[in-house]
């Protein structure tokens, strides 16, 4: 009842509310958070009472909403990457594009993830030491230093962990035998660091399995401290990660009660320990990144063997999706990109970005050849087992396609395979690639992104709004962000097929070629019905917010 009539205020005060906002804002810094309680009740006070005899009177008097709602709320966001500092995958972009997005939603946001040596040294410059202390980690009570480096940036704190013994390999994530340690040290060093800070979120919002051991530290080696106030939120952004290893290890290095490690928490099979469960078992509310993902996962397809306990905690799980940032992904103002464009000139400037493109890869330059653009993890999730089996029959002398990734060998030597045996057609770019990718998401026709499961999916996204037709398989984020196309209606925004097989893809490759060599107005029409579309982090960031209102009011 309660957010009832706090989401009632906000919507019927939105102008007043933008404005307050960016008071607000300027006024954090003490790191104290206080939540302004008695404002709520003068705002609901004002509404009412005026209402019942001076309204006829005086209608004119302006609407009384001078005072903001009391919806300003602190939270300590905790993963393992974060954009452009350390990223693998979608988890960074969300680390990064999220805690922006809820400056704006008058959020206080501190970022927590580790100081990987890996980090570029210009960021790595620029920290500022906050301080240090030893903390107790193991079941034999061993301790480690902790250190917390700090960087402000777009209203955003960023608190890095640095401890040397943990982040100085090259990449974060390496093997489980050390992963474990690592993320036990980083869990418990988070909120560490918040005590030391002083910093008391309303909200601790974790992110995969790496942190996922933050919620069971609150509510058992932290019950005494102040931080036990804070709510916790753990968001799945990909359920096939988990953290699991054998009791007696994470027991060790986490150095939690036995307690925690029975069925109904961390204990997975006969002797192990997952720690993504125990994370989902000890948070207030589990959030993962798409409507459809949050259904999948508590079946037993896609629920990576967590279905049964995902269910009994259905009631606390819910799905928001992702957004992409439009500061990076404009392409307007796209530094990356060989020409800039929007809505007005995108055909033309699509032209000469796809042009550039086949130059700068060695293909075959040819306007009239439709280019067909792959960015992903080489992975098996992301469905490419099926491109493998149908690529012969895609590049058909008017096709070309482009591959960004790297990944499994089997994926990356099958496509560089293909690269040799359609020379000038085929371009695998086996690497990482930031400017690349950009090229390749302004520069395609069209964008594949045929996954056995996708969370969310940024990459069909980006190259929506990058004005490039999707073709995607009917699963998770996938299913909820692209429309399929209507040909009696001419609507949606790109090509899809159910279930996982590849002839369907191939026939999904094959109506989209159809329409663009047969139908181009209509193809035109759809690829600038995706450039409009809203794909932006306001309106997923606000329903977090609504979240954080709900679970603190
Ligand atoms: P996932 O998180 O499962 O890897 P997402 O679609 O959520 O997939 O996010 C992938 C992100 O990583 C996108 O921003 C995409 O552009 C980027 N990306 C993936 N592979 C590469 C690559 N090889 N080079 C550059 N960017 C990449």
């Amino acid at each position: 009842m309660a957010r009832k009539q706090e989401t009632k205020t906000t919507t019927k005060k939105k102008t007043p509310a933008k404005r307050t906002t960016k008071k607000a804002v300027a006024e954090v810094k003490a790191p104290e958070v206080t939540v302004e309680e008695p404002k709520a009740e003068a705002v609901e006070e004002v509404k009412e009472e005026p209402k019942a005899e001076a309204v006829k009177e005086e209608v004119v008097e302006e609407p009384k909403y001078e005072a903001p709602p009391t919806s300003r709320r602190s939270v300590a966001f905790i993963g393992s990457e974060c954009y452009p500092f350390v990223k693998t995958g979608g988890l960074g972009d969300v680390m990064y594009a999220l805690p922006k997005a809820l400056v704006k939603q008058n959020c206080d946001v501190k970022v927590i993830i580790p100081r990987y040596k890996c980090i570029p040294w210009k960021y790595q410059e620029k920290m500022v030491y906050r301080g240090s202390f030893q903390m107790n980690l193991c079941e034999d009570g061993r301790s480690f230093y902790v250190g917390i480096m700090e960087y402000v940036w777009d209203g955003v704190v960023y608190d890095f962990i640095d401890n040397e013994e943990f982040f100085s390999d090259g990449n974060p994530y390496t093997n489980l035998i050390d992963d474990i340690p690592k993320y036990c040290y980083f869990a418990k060093a988070a909120l560490a660091a918040l005590n030391y800070m002083n910093w008391v979120p309303d909200i601790i919002h974790c992110h995969d399995w790496q942190a996922a051991l933050v919620p069971v530290y609150l509510r058992t080696l932290f019950e005494n401290t102040k931080l036990t106030s804070a709510k916790t939120i753990l968001t799945i952004h990909n359920l096939r990660f988990q953290g699991i290893y054998n009791i007696p290890t994470i027991r060790y290095w986490s150095g939690l009660p036995d307690y925690v490690f029975n069925k109904d928490a961390l204990k997975v099979s006969y002797n192990d320990a997952n720690m993504l469960k125990g994370g989902l078992t000890y948070a207030n509310v589990i959030t993962t990144v798409s409507h459809t993902y949050a259904g999948e996962i508590q079946t037993g397809y896609y629920g990576e063997t967590l279905d049964a306990h995902l269910r009994y905690h259905s009631g606390k799980l819910r799905g928001i999706l992702n957004g992409i940032d439009y500061d990076i992904w404009n392409t307007a103002t796209d530094t990356r990109l060989y020409e800039n464009y929007d809505l007005t000139n995108v055909l033309e400037k699509k032209r000469e970005n796809k042009r550039r493109l086949q130059e700068e890869l060695g293909l075959v330059q040819d306007d009239h050849k439709f280019v067909i653009g792959l960015i992903s993890r080489l992975t098996n999730q992301k469905g490419l087992d099926l491109i493998n089996a149908i690529l012969p029959q895609i590049i058909d002398g008017n096709t070309q396609v482009v591959v960004l990734g790297t990944g499994d060998d089997i994926y990356e030597n099958s496509f560089r395979y293909y690269e040799n045996a359609y020379k000038g057609n085929v371009c695998s770019n086996i690497m990482y690639d930031e400017t690349r990718a950009h090229r390749i998401y302004a520069g395609a026709d069209a964008f594949l992104v045929p996954s056995q499961f996708e969370p969310c999916g940024l990459t069909q996204l980006i190259a929506m709004h990058y004005g490039t037709i999707p073709i995607v398989r009917e699963t998770g984020g996938l299913k909820d962000t692209v429309e399929p196309y209507n040909v009696f209606y001419n609507s949606g925004n790109g090509f899809t097929f159910d279930r996982y097989e590849s002839g369907l893809l191939l026939d999904a490759i094959n109506r989209a070629k159809t329409l663009y060599f047969t139908d181009r107005w209509r193809w035109d029409e759809m690829l600038q019905r995706d450039m409009n579309k809203d794909f932006s982090w306001d309106s997923s960031a606000k329903q977090y917010k609504d979240l954080y209102l709900e679970l603190t009011w």
